[in-house]
């Protein structure tokens, strides 16, 4: 079988990452989560910078520190991916509405989405990855083989985070968490970097009404098809030139 890159954009809380590592995990890929890695960098500034996010943000401070970002992945037992930032275990401090946030606001600097690129096109110059984002299928791989664009309406995603946060212990309020779906969605497609935008030859999946097992059915069968056509056909190479 040839080796190929899957590019899976969407909107935030659309199920992108666990139909990704569902995939990867399946096809025996790696698996990235690009959203994970806006996360740390805004984490690290958290943590890190002498201002406060509300109170106005100094690009030149984190221009001067993006290379001290260094973010990587470790495998646990069962198939889980943990995130590292710096060598540390970050995967529940980088999954707050706070991190997200600010995750959100600082994925809009162009400096930072250079940085975050490169690292993400020398993680696919083999192939045989799976890569969740906003801009994987436009930007990061405009080439991939697979482009999925998964989407939900707000009011279901909105639902689908609330309990996720629920369940990691947190506390949220329904009307916090879908007030920042939709500031997110905004962000995310009005931003003059990158923008999220569907690929035009991708697959749209709306997955509002499917349980994930009809959803991965689906995704399945599309990853399925695709390979089988790439088998017969000339027009592969197993590097992917950036
Ligand atoms: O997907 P997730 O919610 O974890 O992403 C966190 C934030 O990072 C998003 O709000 C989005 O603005 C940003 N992001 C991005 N480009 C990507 C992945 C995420 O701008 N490829």
């Amino acid at each position: 079988m040839k080796k190929i890159i899957v590019a899976i954009d969407g909107y935030s809380s659309c199920g992108k990452s666990t139909i990704a590592k569902a995939l990867a995990q399946t096809a025996g890929y790696k698996y990235v989560d690009t959203g994970a890695m806006y996360r740390c960098v805004a984490l690290y500034v958290l943590r890190n910078a002498p201002f406060r996010l509300d109170e106005g943000f100094d690009e030149e401070w984190l221009r001067a520190h993006i290379d001290d970002v260094r973010i990587s992945f470790a495998l646990q037992p069962y198939g889980t991916q943990h995130t590292l930032l710096n060598g540390q275990d970050v995967e529940c401090d980088i999954r707050t509405l706070e991190v997200g946030n600010a995750a959100s606001q600082i994925s809009t600097i162009g400096f930072v989405r250079r940085a975050m690129v490169a690292q993400q096109q020398a993680m696919g110059a083999d192939k045989g990855l799976v890569m969740d984002g906003r801009d994987i299928g436009t930007v990061v791989f405009p080439r991939a083989e697979l482009k999925l664009f998964l989407t939900a309406s707000p009011e279901i995603r909105a639902q689908r985070r609330f309990e996720e946060l629920k369940e990691k212990g947190q506390n949220p309020d329904f009307n916090d968490v879908f007030a920042d779906v939709k500031d997110r969605d905004y962000r995310d497609t009005h931003r003059a970097e990158s923008p999220l935008k569907q690929a035009d030859d991708a697959v749209v999946i709306d997955n509002s009404h499917l349980t994930r097992e009809e959803q991965m059915e689906e995704v399945l069968r599309i990853f399925h098809s695709k390979q089988a056509l790439l088998d017969q056909s000339a027009e592969y190479s197993p590097r992917e030139e950036s």
